[in-house]
């Protein structure tokens, strides 16, 4: 009864195994997740706290569908002053950021286009190509090179149907920073090939070493890059579903024709309180990445230690990306770990070919929890 386009791709894997651990846990399992890319912290109480007034005062109702303005505002004011983005207001789209993914390959996507995207990179990007009837076109990276996407490659997988580059910094799954020089050569071959950018950002504050870097803050390419961000990840927000899209006015036009006629808007009385998150005291944003720089620093340590996996040391985000040395699939060692060992990673190969032989582990959970789940991985590789 589905359509083909839609059957032909993958369910997310990220997902399904949260499934699988969720359902193990309910039978009684005792399984250390490294598999959820969610921080265990609590959303920030002031933000909770303007959501419940909003509740209160009664903004329950639909609100315009690319946001309140004064949400879109604050989106464009952080942006303007942190990123050097030159935004306005109107440049702004309020929308979960996975749906921002979505409606921006639907709005700029026609079916034969050709998108170029790393190879690792997030599960949801092929799947969002592929819905809007376009291609991913991968361009490997590899673990010697630190995942670092390099643009001669991207260069020579250019051809007439090239539409689109997804860029991903701090990377999902690797934690890797594009480079500046990265960066700047990437909007060359943008702007000499009439290309558009599509710069996922969630990851933009969860940053250890070097800086965040947004490639719609460098000459010419505010108009040819769509910028996406939000709360999930910044401030502990993954189930307020908020974020937002900027692009030329253009393009938010076409997204906002596609919220209104799927979701009509974000949920209104969430909306108040993204202001106060992205406005109101950052204390509780710093304190949250701190911990997840002790618990990189951790992880590293006890890798190290063991010696039994090879990893580069993340400069973002809350992931590792270890290789081992088995004559194993990502996929068949990731089911053993959890069937064997109780404890839940992520395949390399989900995240596109170059993520075979390695494995993702997010650690967004405690101290404890990310000493036992490495004591069980160990102990697992040793016996093997
Ligand atoms: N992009 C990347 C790289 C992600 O890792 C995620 C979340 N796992 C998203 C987008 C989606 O974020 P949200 O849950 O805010 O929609």
């Amino acid at each position: 009864m589905v359509s083909k386009r839609i059957a032909d791709i993958p369910a997310s894997g990220t997902v399904s195994l949260s499934n699988l651990v969720s359902s193990l846990r309910r039978d009684g399992a005792d399984i250390v997740s490294f598999s959820m890319g969610e921080p265990d912290f609590e959303t920030p109480r002031n933000v909770v706290d303007a959501c419940i007034d909003s509740l209160n005062s009664g903004f329950t109702h639909y609100t315009p569908s690319a946001g309140i303005p004064e949400l879109r505002k604050a989106v464009a004011d952080k942006s303007r002053r942190d990123n050097g983005i030159p935004c306005e207001a109107r440049n702004v789209l309020v929308t979960p950021c996975k749906h921002a993914i979505y409606m921006t390959a639907m709005a700029y996507l026609d079916p034969g286009d050709e998108v170029i995207l790393p190879d690792p990179s997030w599960v949801s990007y092929e799947a969002c190509i592929r819905a809007a009837g376009a291609r991913p076109v991968f361009i490997p990276t590899s673990f010697d090179e630190g995942f670092v996407l390099d643009p001669r490659r991207i260069e020579e997988a250019i051809t007439p149907r090239t539409r689109m580059i997804f860029l991903n910094s701090p990377s999902n799954p690797t934690g890797g920073v594009l480079p500046g020089d990265v960066l700047k050569a990437v909007a060359e071959i943008a702007a000499e090939h009439d290309l558009t950018v599509m710069s996922d950002e969630i990851y933009e504050n969860i940053i250890y070493e070097g800086s965040h870097a947004s490639i719609a803050s460098l000459p010419g390419m505010f108009d040819r890059t769509v910028t996406i961000s939000g709360l999930s990840k910044t401030y502990a927000m993954t189930g307020w579903r908020l974020g937002w899209a900027i692009a030329p006015e253009e393009g938010i036009a076409a997204l906002d024709k596609l919220q209104s006629h799927s979701i009509s808007c974000c949920v209104s009385f969430t909306q108040p309180a993204a202001v106060e998150a992205l406005s109101g005291q950052q204390g509780d944003r710093d304190r949250m990445v701190r911990k997840f720089k002790d618990r990189r620093d951790l992880a590293m340590d006890l890798i190290e230690d063991a010696g039994l996996l090879m990893c580069n040391r993340p400069q973002g985000a809350f992931y590792l990306f270890p290789k081992y040395d088995l004559d194993m699939s990502s996929e068949k060692l990731s089911e053993r770990l959890l069937r064997e060992a109780h404890v839940a990673v992520t395949p390399g190969s989900a995240f596109g070919p170059s993520g075979e032989g390695f494995f993702r582990i997010s650690y967004a959970v405690g101290e404890d929890q990310i000493r036992e789940g490495f004591d069980r991985i160990h102990r697992f590789l040793r016996g093997l």
